[in-house]
C-alpha cells in the first residue's frame, strides 16, 4: 500500500486529550474533587444520596467512574483538552497523516457509486454521498449525539454527527493484542467505519427484522459494514497500490476481531459475526466490488449469513 502524493482529506479533526468533554449545567471540577474526596463509591452514594441517576452524570465524570470501576486508568475528561493528538509524538503524527489519506480515498469511491446508485437499497433514497468527518481523539472524547466514549471502546462511528471517531492508539492495540497488524489492516477498520456512515446515509442502519433479536441485526449490519469495506478497497486497489499481501492483512484483521476468535462463547452475545463471516463478507466486497451484493439483509434466513 502506498500513500505518499496521495491527497490527504480535509474532514478531519483533531481532538486532543480529553476529546472536549463537556458536562450538561454541572461543573465537572466540583464533581471531579468530589470523586477525589469522596472515592469513587463515595461518589456514586453521593450522587444517589442526591437523587443523581449514574446516566445524568456529566459525561466526563461517568468516564472517570467507568475508567475506575474497570480498573483501568481514570482519565480526566477536562484536564488536557487542548493537546493535539497528532503532534502528541511521531507515532500518532504518522497515523494521523495515513487515516487522512484512507478517508480520501473512501470519499473518492463513494462519491461516484452514490452517482451511479449501485447500492444496496432500503427505504431511504440515499441522494448524493456526503462525506463524514474522522475525529481522532486521546483518552476519552463527547459525540454529537452519541454520548461520550473512552478509547476501550474501539473506534466507532456516531450516525447522530456523521463522524468517524478514532484514538491513534488504537492500531496498537491491533498489531500487538488483537493480532493483526499490517498498514492495510488499519485502513480496513478506517473503510469499515466509513462502511458504517454509508450505511447510515442508505438506511440499513435503521432496518429491523422480524424475529430477530437486536444482536442478530447487528451481526447483519457489521457484516455489511466489512463488506462495504471491501468494496472500498476493490476500488482503491491501483490508486493506493493495494497488494495481496495488503489483501491478507486485512483478512487476518477481520479474524482476528470475529466474535468467536475475540472469546464469546454464546452465540447469542454475538454482536459482529464470527471470523469466518466478517472474512467472507470482507472478501465478498473486495473480490466483486460491488455494494449491493452487500446486501445482508437479503439473506432470509440468519444461519446462512
Ligand atoms: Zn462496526
Amino acid at each position: 500500500m502506498e500513500i505518499q502524493g496521495r491527497r490527504r482529506s480535509s474532514n478531519f479533526e483533531d481532538r486532543g486529550s480529553g476529546g472536549g468533554g463537556r458536562a450538561g449545567g454541572i461543573p465537572v471540577q466540583g464533581l471531579s474533587s468530589l470523586v477525589r474526596l469522596l472515592g469513587i463509591k463515595g461518589t456514586l452514594i453521593a450522587a444517589a444520596v442526591l437523587g443523581i441517576g449514574f446516566f445524568v452524570l456529566p459525561a466526563s465524570l461517568k468516564q472517570q467512574l467507568l475508567g475506575a470501576l474497570s480498573g483501568g486508568a481514570a482519565e480526566g475528561g477536562s484536564a488536557q483538552g487542548s493537546g493535539s493528538v497528532c503532534e502528541a509524538s511521531a507515532v500518532n503524527g504518522k497515523a494521523c497523516d495515513f487515516s487522512r489519506v484512507v478517508l480520501a480515498s473512501t470519499e473518492d469511491v463513494w462519491k461516484p457509486l452514490f452517482q451511479s446508485g449501485a447500492l444496496p437499497r432500503y427505504a431511504a433514497a440515499p441522494g448524493a454521498y456526503r462525506e463524514p468527518v474522522l475525529v481522532v481523539f486521546a483518552s476519552s472524547v463527547s459525540t454529537g449525539g452519541c454520548g461520550s466514549a473512552t478509547s476501550d471502546v474501539g473506534p466507532f462511528y456516531c450516525p447522530a454527527d456523521s463522524k468517524l471517531y478514532i484514538d491513534p492508539g488504537f492500531y496498537d492495540v491491533m498489531e500487538k493484542r488483537l493480532r493483526a497488524p499490517g498498514d492495510f489492516a488499519q485502513a480496513y477498520v478506517i473503510a469499515h467505519e466509513v462502511g458504517h456512515h454509508v450505511q447510515n446515509l442508505i438506511g440499513a442502519n435503521r432496518l429491523k427484522v422480524d424475529g430477530e433479536t437486536k444482536n442478530q441485526v447487528s451481526v447483519r449490519l457489521e457484516l455489511q459494514a466489512d463488506c462495504l469495506a471491501g468494496v472500498w478497497g476493490h476500488s482503491a486497489r491501483a490508486s493506493l497500490s493495494i497488494t495481496d499481501e495488503d489483501l491478507s492483512e486485512a483478512t487476518n484483521a477481520a479474524h482476528s476481531i470475529g466474535d468467536d476468535t475475540l472469546g464469546h462463547s454464546n452465540e447469542k452475545d454475538y454482536t459482529h459475526g464470527t471470523s469466518d463471516q466478517r472474512k467472507r463478507w470482507f472478501k465478498r466486497g473486495f473480490e466483486g466490488g460491488d455494494a449491493r451484493t452487500c446486501d445482508t439483509f437479503a439473506v432470509k434466513r440468519y444461519a446462512e449469513l
